[in-house]
């Protein structure tokens, strides 16, 4: 394409709230066959709620989220908001932990009122060599059956409780993957969390590949796989966990409402975070480039 055509194309997706880094980012948007989606933020709104509370035989439900909430306080992640808020809201004034440490992936954990607490998915407690009693395990089992993350609150060696969060999908986002496939490209989920709600999520957006459980660090591996298998790869996503992952695909397309690790390494931004937006780059690429030539 011509300097000028490419100039054309990058003002018309300033028009339609994409971000260009330059020009030559439309070369690489056209061959793209495959999009990945990261789950939470991306496809879903990214703001969780705390749904349900399950405690362990003879544990005060008060007191589980009082010190779940109190070391989730010190969490950016959105399992950990929707958890320090209803704490906060519940349980009274939390704690300050007097350690903490972040464990991205699988939890936290840290020292709260002299007790060793922990909060996180199953990875974690098997870190911990600590064991779900039944009752809880069940209402982990039935949480994710929902389509609910639920992570488990430990301290000083024992499983307290379950909590159970969830976010919803933003509704543009199965019109988002319709347009995708409209335009011949293959959608795939791509999430640390549980398989059970990733696969719900998929359902309800119409995606029927799924790629989850994956560690934050492992994200860029799972893009290099379908690279190696011959796909070209735009990767949708927001957080710092994506950026890795946004940088190595062919096309990196972070949400403008991510974070700026996000933005940073991707090559578009969608300016108001609307997946539907990922489909028209895509779009203005292959227009730009194959009509004028
Ligand atoms: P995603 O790809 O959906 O953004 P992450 O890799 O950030 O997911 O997290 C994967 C899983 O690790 C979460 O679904 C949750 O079970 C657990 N997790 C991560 N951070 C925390 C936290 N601060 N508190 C509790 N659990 C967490
Ligand atoms: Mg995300």
């Amino acid at each position: 394409a011509t300097p000028t055509a490419l100039m054309v194309g990058t003002g018309r997706g300033a028009q339609l709230g994409i971000l260009i880094k330059g020009p030559e980012v439309l070369e690489s948007t056209r061959a793209v066959d495959t999009v990945v989606l990261d789950k939470t933020g991306t496809v879903t709104t990214g703001r969780m709620t705390l749904r349900a509370v399950h405690t362990a035989r003879g544990e005060d439900r008060a007191e589980v989220l009082r010190l779940a909430g109190a070391l989730e306080h010190a969490s950016e992640h959105p399992v950990a908001r929707a958890i320090a808020a209803a704490a906060a809201e519940e349980a009274g004034p939390l704690p300050s932990p007097a350690q903490f440490t972040a464990l991205p992936g699988l939890g936290v954990r840290g020292t709260v009122e002299g007790r060793e607490v922990a909060v996180g998915r199953d990875g974690l407690l098997a870190e911990l060599a600590v064991e779900l009693p039944g009752e809880l395990a069940g209402a982990r089992a039935a949480a994710e059956a929902e389509g609910h993350t639920a992570v488990a609150v430990v301290w000083d060696g024992r499983a307290r409780g379950v909590l159970a969060v969830a976010d919803a999908v933003k509704e543009t986002s199965a019109e988002a993957v319709a347009r995708l496939r409209a335009l011949g490209l293959t959608p795939i989920l791509l999430t640390g969390d549980n398989r059970a709600v990733a696969e719900s999520v998929a359902r309800e957006v119409g995606i029927d590949e799924v790629i989850a459980e994956v560690m934050p660090q492992d994200k860029v591996d799972a893009v290099e796989r379908l690279q190696a298998g011959g796909r070209t790869v735009a990767m949708v996503g927001d957080g710092v966990n994506d950026a890795a992952a946004l940088a190595r695909a062919d096309l990196g397309l972070a949400m403008g409402t991510g974070t700026d690790a996000a933005i940073e390494a991707g090559d578009l931004t969608l300016v108001r975070g609307d997946l539907r937006v990922a489909a028209d780059a895509i779009r203005l690429a292959r227009r730009t480039l194959g009509t004028i030539k």
